[in-house]
């Protein structure tokens, strides 16, 4: 018994060593292999997602009705929970108006907030566009995408914010005008009718665009100058 012990205690199987060495060194290359195809970290999966949107969304708004595109500053915010969860929209039927609330700050630096939420956590708010008080436009989520503006209807809509100078909630002339070539860029693009313009108001009762639910005549003139601008370039295009 006690030879028996030291002999198999002794006995090491070189053929069996050999083999597991193979193996182990193989299964090494492997991984570091597989680890070599996986991006570094999210944000490159981050930048993979804004690349492959940005091509979907080019091939999807490619201009085919009479409206000029207004000059859009495209800011895509990252895609993350808080204002830009990365999905689509079921369908696009409205165009939500929208005014902010808070005077005098600009596009910029409610683009830059709706990006600050993904670190803040604590509060969802987005909308596919800003307008500016000098009429500048802002796109920080794709039309077709959901944003978090209008609650119910964000699934099926295109939300336009809107910057205003006081507490009226007024929109500055060039705001307005900016709005106006917007909305009747988006009418036009997704086959939409005058019915299709509504405010955050007609989705929850939010006196949202303040100055349009205080002034019903002012909102149906906004509706009215969308439609005549999709008119008249039609009428300019000969058709
Ligand atoms: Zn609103």
């Amino acid at each position: 018994m006690q030879d028996g012990k030291r002999d198999r205690r002794n006995g090491i199987r070189w053929d069996h060593v050999l083999v597991w060495t193979l193996a182990t060194v193989l299964t090494a290359a492997a991984i570091w292999l597989l680890l070599q195809l996986i991006p570094e970290d999210d944000a490159d999966v981050d930048v993979l997602l804004e690349e492959t949107t940005a091509i979907i969304v080019e091939t999807e708004t490619e201009p085919d009705g009479a409206v000029p595109q207004p000059d859009i500053d495209v800011q895509l915010l990252t895609v993350n929970d808080f204002s830009r969860p990365g999905e689509k929209t079921d369908a696009i039927e409205k165009i939500v108006i929208h005014y902010l609330g808070n005077p005098r700050t600009t596009a910029q630096q409610n683009r830059d907030y709706f990006e600050s939420l993904k670190d803040l956590q604590d509060t969802s708010m987005s909308a596919n566009f800003v307008v500016g008080i000098d009429g500048e436009i802002i796109e920080c989520v794709p039309p077709g995408e959901i944003a978090y503006a209008s609650n119910s209807m964000n699934h099926l809509s295109v939300s336009i914010e809107n910057c205003h100078l006081d507490d009226t909630g007024r929109f500055t002339e060039k705001t307005y005008e900016s709005c106006v070539h917007l909305a009747a860029y988006l009418v036009d693009q997704y086959g939409l009718s005058r019915e299709d313009i509504i405010r955050h108001y007609d989705v929850t009762g939010k006196e949202c665009p303040l100055y349009y639910v205080e002034h019903e005549d002012k909102w149906e003139a906004f509706r009215d100058d969308v439609m005549n601008y999709i008119a008249e370039c039609y009428a300019a295009a000969g058709q």
